[in-house]
């Protein structure tokens, strides 16, 4: 099949949030294909006979997002990352084998790389705050690109306990109290939790203790300017932030569906942030 006429969704419950339709239907025009991609809202109940139908409704793929990823694992034949991660986000039928992938393990990095050019070169010591789905990926990513050391930082202490033996010994676990000393050494802080979302308590952590060459990276992207980034900024720490995060991860799903590797843009992420933050956001070129 060409890439026209295809079409992928994403599928939730609910679904009306989803930022995606947003970022493959701006590709979708970008690159000129007469493509479609949708948003799904599937009750859990009804998950596994909607990807067990994907061709047969017209999918050649699909994102998935909560309540779905671990569901979507378990009915699949997920990749290294996706069982890393514990979850599936990404799913594409590759002949009539449904596989899948979770994509915010290349999402964090390709931002990373894009915001902190050569960040990995002095990769020695990393503070992960949060112990879930996105720490997971985060770590494993880490790991991959050769952090000797991760420290994590999580407000229930058996959670990141868990990571540490899921990982193994480049991952220690350290508590709330023992931050300061922690960011100290580090190079890349990273927030995994959901603070600082709108509708969440703030996260309120001094940056003091931070070598002045660490890097502070975000991974909440509603506000996109969260105060985290600003007060790294304003201590001239160079930063990365959720939306670069959740814009690169879209990139394998895309090209997987639709045949072309799409490019994440100044136009794409300002459409994005504008739609995510309107009164923050700079206007559309
Ligand atoms: P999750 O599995 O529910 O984990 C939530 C984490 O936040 C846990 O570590 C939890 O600690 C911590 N937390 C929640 N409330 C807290 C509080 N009041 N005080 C201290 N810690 C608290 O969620 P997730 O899927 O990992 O997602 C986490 C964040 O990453 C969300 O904001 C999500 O939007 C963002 N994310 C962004 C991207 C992107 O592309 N930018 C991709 C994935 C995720 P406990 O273990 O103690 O509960």
């Amino acid at each position: 099949m060409s890439a026209a006429g295809r079409a992928a969704c994403v599928i939730g419950w609910p679904v009306a949030h989803s930022r995606s339709p947003l970022i493959h239907n701006y590709w979708l025009r970008h690159y000129g294909i007469a493509g479609d991609y949708r948003r799904e809202a599937v009750k859990p109940e009804d998950f596994a006979a909607f990807v067990r139908t994907l061709s047969a409704r017209g999918y050649v793929g699909a994102n998935v997002t909560v309540p779905h990823k671990e569901a979507a694992l378990a009915l699949s034949e997920p990749d290294e990352r996706a069982r890393a991660v514990g979850a599936a986000n990404t799913l594409w039928l590759d002949d009539d084998v449904l596989r899948s992938t979770n994509t915010d393990v290349e999402g964090f990095l390709r931002n990373l790389d894009a915001c902190a050019p050569q960040w990995d070169r002095r990769a020695d010591e990393v503070v992960v705050l949060g112990a879930g789905g996105a720490a997971r990926a985060v770590i494993f990513g880490l790991i991959e690109r050769g952090v000797a050391r991760l420290v994590v930082v999580n407000r229930t202490p058996e959670r990141a306990e868990l990571l540490r033996r899921q990982f193994g010994p480049r991952v220690e676990v350290a508590p709330w109290d023992a931050l300061s000393r922690a960011l100290a050494d580090a190079m890349l802080l990273v927030n995994t939790t959901t603070l600082g979302m709108h509708g969440q308590p703030p996260l309120d952590i001094d940056l003091g203790p931070l070598p002045d060459r660490a890097i502070v990276a975000d991974l909440v992207y509603a506000p996109v300017r969260t105060k985290l980034l600003a007060a790294a900024t304003a201590r001239g720490l160079r930063t990365a932030d959720g939306l670069g995060m959740l814009l690169h991860q879209a990139v394998r799903g895309f090209a997987l569906w639709f045949g072309t590797t799409p490019e994440v843009t100044g136009e794409l992420r300002a459409l994005v942030e504008a739609d995510l933050d309107p009164a923050a956001a700079k206007p559309v070129p």
